[in-house]
C-alpha cells in the first residue's frame, strides 16, 4: 500500500513570516491537496532563549491571510498531537538515551567557559571527531564515573557521536543524489542541559511519530540532513524515513544572495507575509497583506517563485496549482525576487476578481478612511476602477470621490486657460442637467458636447475642468461615467461647488 501523504511546516515562532516561509507552506499545501494527503501545521518551539512574544499567533493570522489552513496541528487538533514541540518535551530524552547506550551518543559534560576557552584558542572550534576526545565527555572520562555524573545532576548535554570518515548518502526529490562527508559534519547537541530537545533531535523525533512522508523545507537545511539521515538509521526507523525536498532559495533581485528583510527595507518592498512588530524593539516591518496584496497573489508570484508547469501560463488559480504542481518541475537553482513582476500579479489578481470577491477586501479599505458605501452602489465603483489598481489600497485613490465630494482642488488644472466663456459654460450645462431626464453616461455625454459645440468651444477644452470639478483633480475613470455614478443633483452640486472655489 502507498504510504499516505502527510507533510508539514514547522517554523520556529521567533519573528515575522519570510515569502520563503510562504512559499514552503505553500509547496506543502499543493502537494498535500494534490494527493489526498494531509498537511500539518507543527511549532518548533524547544529554544526557550528564542522565544518570541506573539510570534506563534502571528504565524497562525498569517496561515488564515494566505488561506493555507492546515489538515493537523497546533489549533487545528488530530491525533498525532501535541503539535507544540514544548510539550512533548518528556518524549525526546527516551530516544536520546536510546542513542548513548547504543553507542550512537554521548554525554558531555564541559561547560560554557569550557567551550567558550576551546572556541578562543583553536580556531574555528567545532566539537567533532577531530577534538571530541580532548574535551570532557563520556568517551574521554571513565563509564562510571560518566554514568555517576548523570546520576548526581550534574548539568550535561547529549551529542550526537557523528563517524569518521563516511559518506552519508541520499536523494533529494529537487537535487536527486546527494553526498556529505560526515568528515565535515559536527557533534550537534541532541539533548541541552535543560532537557530540551534541540532542533536536530526534535525534528527526526517528530517525524517519525507523526508519520511524515516528505520533508519540505528551504535549502538552507540542507547541511543539517546529514545528522537527520544518521539519527533516522541509528534510531532504527530508515525504513520509515521521509522523501527530502531542500527548495531553492528565493533571492535577492541582482540574484547576490538570500533575500533577506533588509533587502525590503533598502528596496521598498514587504519580505514578510503580514505585518510583523518586534515586541522587544518595536520595530516594524510592513507585510504583503498591508500592501495592499491580495492572497491569491501572493499564493500565485510564491508559487512560480521556483516552479513552472513548462506552459507560458502565469496567472493560476489555487485549484490550477493544486492540479498542475510537481516536483519535477520545481528549479534547482534560487528564484531572483522581482517586485515589478509581483506587482503585476496583484493587479493580474485584482482584474481578475469580481466586484464581490473584491468586496470585502475594498470595503476594509474604504472603512479605514470612514467611509462606509452602499454594497450594490460599491459594486458597480469596483467593475469601473479595479482596471487601474496596483495594490487594494488603491481602491482609495481611485474611488474616493464617489463616495465624498472633494475638499480640495488642483487649482492649475482647473484655471489653466480658464475664461469667463467657459464659466458660462459651465453654468449653462447645469441648467442643461436641470432639464435632462436621463441620466446615464451616453446622455450626459450628449449634453456636454451639444452645449460645447453650440457655444463653440472646444470639447477637449472643457473635459480637464469638469474632471477636476467632479473629484478635484487629473485623476479617475471616465469623466461621464464618474458623473452617472455620482449622480444628477450631486454632479450640479459638484460644479457649483468648484466655479465657488475658482472665483475667490
Ligand atoms: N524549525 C525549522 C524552521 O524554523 C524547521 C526546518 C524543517 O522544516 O526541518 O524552519
Amino acid at each position: 500500500m502507498e504510504k499516505e501523504v502527510r507533510v508539514r511546516f514547522a517554523p520556529s515562532p521567533t519573528g515575522g513570516l519570510h515569502i520563503g516561509g510562504v512559499r514552503t507552506i505553500l509547496y506543502n499545501y499543493l502537494f498535500a491537496k494534490q494527493n489526498n494527503g494531509k498537511f500539518i501545521l507543527r511549532i518548533e518551539d524547544t529554544d526557550q532563549s528564542r522565544f518570541v512574544p506573539g510570534a506563534e499567533e502571528y504565524i497562525l493570522n498569517c496561515l488564515k491571510w494566505c488561506g493555507l489552513t492546515p489538515d493537523e496541528g497546533v489549533n487545528f487538533g488530530g491525533n498525532y498531537g501535541p503539535y507544540r514541540q514544548s510539550e512533548r518535551k518528556k518524549i525526546y530524552r527516551q530516544y536520546a538515551e536510546q542513542l548513548v547506550a547504543q553507542g550512537y551518543a554521548y554525554y558531555a559534560f564541559d561547560t560554557p567557559v569550557d567551550l567558550e576557552n576551546k572556541r578562543n584558542a583553536i580556531p574555528n572550534f567545532q566539537y567533532s571527531h577531530a577534538t571530541r576526545m580532548h574535551m570532557r565527555n563520556s568517551m574521554t572520562i571513565p563509564h562510571e564515573a560518566a554514568e555517576a555524573l548523570v546520576r548526581e545532576g550534574a548539568p550535561h548535554v547529549i551529542r550526537i557521536k557523528i563517524p569518521e570518515h563516511e559518506n552519508v548518502y541520499f536523494n533529494d526529490l529537487i537535487r536527486g543524489d546527494v553526498a556529505f562527508d560526515t568528515n565535515q559534519v559536527d557533534d550537534k547537541v541532541l539533548l541541552k542541559a535543560d532537557g530540551m530537545p534541540t532542533y536536530h533531535l526534535a525534528v527526526v523525533v517528530d517525524d517519525y511519530l507523526m508519520k511524515i512522508s516528505h520533508v519540505f523545507r528551504g535549502e538552507e537545511w540542507l547541511p543539517s540532513a546529514p545528522v537527520h539521515i544518521l539519527l533516522w538509521k541509528y534510531l532504527g526507523w530508515e525504513t520509515d524515513m521521509p522523501q527530502w525536498v531542500h527548495l531553492p532559495l528565493i533571492l535577492k533581485p541582482d540574484g547576490k544572495g538570500k533575500l533577506s528583510k533588509r533587502d525590503g527595507e533598502r528596496l521598498g518592498f514587504p519580505v514578510f507575509a503580514t505585518e510583523w512588530i518586534d515586541p522587544k524593539t518595536l520595530e516594524k516591518a510592513i507585510g504583503y497583506k498591508e500592501t495592499g496584496f491580495l492572497p491569491q497573489a501572493l499564493n500565485n508570484l510564491l508559487a512560480l517563485l521556483g516552479w513552472n508547469d513548462s506552459t507560458e501560463q502565469e496567472i493560476f488559480t489555487m485549484q490550477e496549482m493544486i492540479d498542475k504542481f510537481s516536483l519535477d518541475r520545481v528549479h534547482k537553482g534560487g528564484a531572483k525576487f522581482d517586485w515589478d513582476k509581483a506587482k503585476w500579479f496583484n493587479a493580474e489578481w485584482i482584474k481578475k476578481l469580481t466586484s464581490n470577491e473584491l468586496f470585502p477586501y475594498v470595503t476594509e479599505v474604504l472603512e479605514a478612511k470612514n467611509i462606509y458605501p452602499d454594497k450594490e452602489y460599491l459594486a458597480t465603483i469596483i467593475d469601473l476602477v479595479k482596471e487601474r489598481c496596483v495594490f487594494l489600497t488603491d481602491f482609495y485613490e481611485q474611488s474616493f470621490f464617489f463616495f465624498t465630494t472633494p475638499h480640495s482642488y488642483d487649482m492649475d488644472a482647473l484655471k489653466s486657460k480658464w475664461t469667463d466663456e467657459k464659466a458660462l459654460f459651465f453654468n449653462d450645462l447645469i441648467s442643461e442637467f436641470k432639464q435632462s431626464e436621463n441620466w446615464d453616461a451616453l446622455d450626459i455625454e450628449n449634453i456636454f458636447k451639444n452645449l460645447a459645440s453650440a457655444k463653440a468651444i472646444k470639447v477637449g477644452e472643457l473635459m480637464l475642468p469638469f474632471r477636476v470639478m467632479l473629484v478635484g483633480g487629473k485623476f479617475g475613470p471616465q469623466v461621464f461615467l464618474i458623473a452617472q455614478s455620482i449622480g444628477k443633483q450631486e454632479t450640479m452640486d459638484r460644479i457649483v461647488k468648484a466655479l465657488e472655489t475658482i472665483k475667490l
